[in-house]
């Protein structure tokens, strides 16, 4: 039957009294083991020898939880290739394709941030430097220890390679990141006061910065339109047919005659992110994509 409502919160059942040790419960000496702790005696009647303290001490293998693999970067050179062939065979987004995706974007993130950890643009363009070849992830907990340590381009060409190279050590291509980085502490203060220019040609003439790099500090830094083409930009253009090219420069090059100029400065932003969580380079996530319905890719899933 039902219990009846009261109107009273329900009592808690009290857990039963553990059972009585019933040689106590007789008045003789508690039993020192239960039965089933008490040693077992071999089939000789003698006990069986203790396990030897090392094993004793062993502590269980952890368990290992099988994680979804990340794609290996030769994998996503693949389908960053097989987008390229498709862009290759597109008529490219139409003007109005191109606004509804991006009023898309904007409405669902009006403020996209990347997530590279800085507090300046000099903090920005070492951790760009960095970012080659090594997720926004692995930089970041590289460069928490090595800003700690030095985060001004005069405390950062005194440091010198080799303290950076031992912050650093986690990444790819450690050392010559490290060697990029102290030379171009010191180029900034011999030809620039010690701060970052704004300007590409500047940027560009210090080690280790190339286009991208460039890109990313002219936008995020200075708040300049600039689109910088990663490996997930290229992607993205290619296979929805926003911008085709057989190039990263050439990929860059349409995105920038192409998006009108309200949506420039973070087209950076919501592709990089887009083509980082969503349309990824082995398995898209095109059930969860907002601009499914304007992709080109003929392997989408929807
Ligand atoms: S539909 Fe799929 S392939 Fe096309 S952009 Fe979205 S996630 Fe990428």
């Amino acid at each position: 039957m039902a219990a009846q409502y009261t109107g009273k919160m329900p009592q808690k059942t009290k857990a039963p009294p553990p059972a009585a040790d019933p040689a106590k419960a007789k008045g003789g000496k508690p039993s020192a083991l239960p039965a089933q702790a008490k040693p077992q005696k071999r089939a000789s009647g003698k006990a069986a020898a203790p396990l030897p303290a090392a094993v004793r001490r062993a502590k269980p293998a952890p368990v290992v939880v099988p994680t979804e693999p990340k794609p290996a970067p030769r994998r996503r050179a693949v389908a960053n290739a097989a987008a390229a062939a498709h862009g290759r065979t597109l008529a490219a987004w139409s003007h109005a394709e191109i606004v509804e995706a991006f009023t898309r974007f904007e409405a669902a993130d009006p403020e996209p941030k990347g997530e590279l950890e800085h507090s300046d643009p000099f903090t920005l363009l070492v951790a760009v430097v960095l970012s080659a070849q090594a997720t926004d992830a692995g930089v970041n907990k590289a460069t928490r220890g090595l800003f700690a340590a030095a985060a001004t381009p005069a405390a950062m060409a005194a440091l010198g390679e080799e303290e950076i190279a031992r912050h650093i050590r986690t990444l790819g291509l450690f050392k010559g990141k490290a060697k990029n980085v102290a030379e171009l502490s010191r180029l900034l203060i011999a030809r620039h006061g010690g701060q970052v220019p704004r300007d590409r040609e500047a940027l560009e003439a210090l080690p280790g910065v190339g286009r991208k790099t460039a890109n990313v500090v002219l936008n995020i830094a200075f708040g300049e339109p600039t689109i910088a083409v990663d490996t997930h930009l290229f992607r993205v253009a290619n296979r929805t047919g926003l911008a085709p090219g057989a190039t990263p420069l050439a990929v860059e090059e349409g995105l920038e005659a192409r998006i009108p100029d309200r949506f420039k400065l973070h087209a950076h932003h919501w592709l990089i992110l887009h083509g980082r969580y969503i349309c990824k380079a082995r398995q898209p996530e095109c059930r969860r994509c907002l601009i499914a319905d304007l992709c080109r890719w003929p392997e989408k899933i929807i």
